[in-house]
């Protein structure tokens, strides 16, 4: 083994509940998130006190505090940068591929409600409503990657790497450096051995042809994420990678992985960073956990969307030496916000974050991996976040009265209503907010059934005919 490095004996921790996010939130709870200084004044509504005596009671309402946070804190990412995708997410409604656009509609699926056919920005790195249903999204297709190499009897080998850096780094030159980072070291001749031409000529002339240490070990591809914290330091970024096997390793093959990976990427920060690797940058080893974590694991990292960001600042405890991840900055800035005095701090930064990862996949998928685990074709970031899960519809939204709900910053308390009482619960919201609306009916064109469709009150009497029919 190389001794410019060694190998770090902490072990990544088991995450397993860091994935505690859901595809839409929570179900029901109270409406505690209210700070003093919140932006919009709203009327208390009568649904929103809920005793809390069990362990399930309060998970209910911590999830649904982090719901609430996430649409606040998408506001005030919005607010901030007017000129990205996140600026538009959750105002208008998501094309339908046939030409029109989707209906808008509130779903819901094992006791959790969440909007359907709203246009979403896709953005993993910014976006506290999408970010969450992306890693999520990736972290299931990793997991499920999981599963086939333990069925192959494969091997997978988590790999952390980080570099030196200090608060003179901006963030768009430690972001692109880092996502080229594999790029730049499962490569070469010793990586890929003899290949094509030169491949051929060898074996023509009889001559020794190598598979380099990728066919030696049974490389087949990796799933890799980013993890971005800010601290005393400036921005800290690390890649997090697991690298898949299609046969056991046993402990000397790991062991020259680990001195391979630990050279070359000495070897990338000395000639681009001019900086030298200390002991610490490089982690390699076997995943032989039993629990199927490993999803959870790559993709918690994120920006730490997933980890359940509260706007309480509880979810603190979850980053190392005081360093906040973006979503942990945001929910900072929103504070501020709403406290009436925006932390100009953490809106430079939040700005020069999404500036240095906007257009990067936020998880990586090799195609390589996909095809051998048998996943199915690669979304993007966007469609996953614009993809709906299967859920009942309790009612469709009228646009003008989705258009109502956005600018009173209603949609969680709806979403919220719609646990605890179907769509009486609301329409009573949405009366409690001051609108003057109806329900009506129209034919779901999917499910060939007619669904309650929400609609601001005709200000003249109607006719009645299509109750007479
Ligand atoms: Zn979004």
């Amino acid at each position: 083994m190389s001794q410019r490095h060694r190998r770090s004996d902490t072990i990544p921790a088991d995450t397993s509940q860091a994935c505690t996010a859901t595809l839409a939130g929570g179900p029901a709870s109270s409406d505690q998130a209210d700070g003093p200084g919140h932006a919009c004044a709203r009327p208390a509504l009568g649904n929103a006190k809920k005793s809390v005596s069990t362990l399930d009671d309060w998970k209910r309402l911590r999830a649904d505090l982090r719901r609430s946070d996430r649409y606040r804190m998408r506001r005030d990412i919005a607010a901030l940068l007017p000129d990205s995708a996140t600026a538009k997410c959750g105002l208008g409604r998501r094309p339908n591929g046939k030409g029109g656009v989707s209906n808008i509609e509130i779903r819901t699926n094992d006791g959790r409600s969440f909007y359907s056919g709203v246009l979403a920005c896709g953005s993993p790195w910014i976006c506290p409503v999408c970010g969450p249903k992306i890693f999520y999204r990736r972290s299931l297709e990793i997991n499920q990657v999981d599963d086939v190499v333990r069925e192959q009897g494969g091997t997978t080998v988590f790999a952390t790497l980080t570099v030196s850096h200090s608060d003179q780094d901006p963030a768009d030159l430690l972001v692109p450096f880092m996502s080229k980072a594999f790029g730049k070291i499962l490569a070469g001749r010793a990586w890929y051995g003899h290949s094509g031409k030169e491949r051929t000529r060898r074996t023509t002339k009889g001559l020794p042809v190598s598979d380099g240490l990728r066919g030696d070990l049974g490389y087949v591809g990796m799933s890799r994420a980013m993890e971005c914290t800010h601290g005393c330091n400036g921005w800290h970024p690390h890649i997090h990678a697991a690298l898949v096997f299609d046969k056991p390793l046993d402990d000397d093959q790991v062991d020259t992985l680990r001195e391979f990976v630990a050279d070359r990427w000495a070897d990338y920060v000395e000639k681009t960073l001019k900086r030298e690797v200390n002991e610490h940058a490089v982690d390699v080893r076997k995943w032989d956990k039993d629990e199927k974590t490993i999803g959870w694991y790559v993709t918690k990292i994120g920006q730490g969307w997933n980890l359940g960001t509260e706007l309480t600042g509880h979810d603190k405890k979850h980053t190392k030496g005081g360093n906040e991840n973006p979503a942990q900055i945001s929910a900072r800035y929103s504070r501020s916000v709403r406290a009436g005095h925006p932390d100009r701090q953490a809106a430079d930064l939040l700005v020069e974050f999404y500036k240095a990862t906007k257009g990067r996949p936020a998880i990586y998928i090799s195609p390589g991996l996909r095809k051998w685990a048998g996943l199915a074709e690669e979304q993007t970031d966007e469609e996953l976040a614009n993809e709906d899960i299967n859920g009942q519809v309790v009612t469709e939204l009228s646009a003008t009265v989705w258009t109502a709900v956005r600018s009173l910053n209603a949609e969680a308390d709806l979403l919220r209503s719609s646990e605890q009482n179907g769509l009486n619960g609301i329409v009573d919201t949405l009366h409690d907010f001051g609108l003057r609306v109806t329900t009506t009916s129209r034919d779901h064109p999917e499910d060939e059934v007619a669904v309650p469709l929400v609609i601001f009150r005709p200000l003249l009497p109607t006719n009645h005919r299509r109750d007479k029919t």
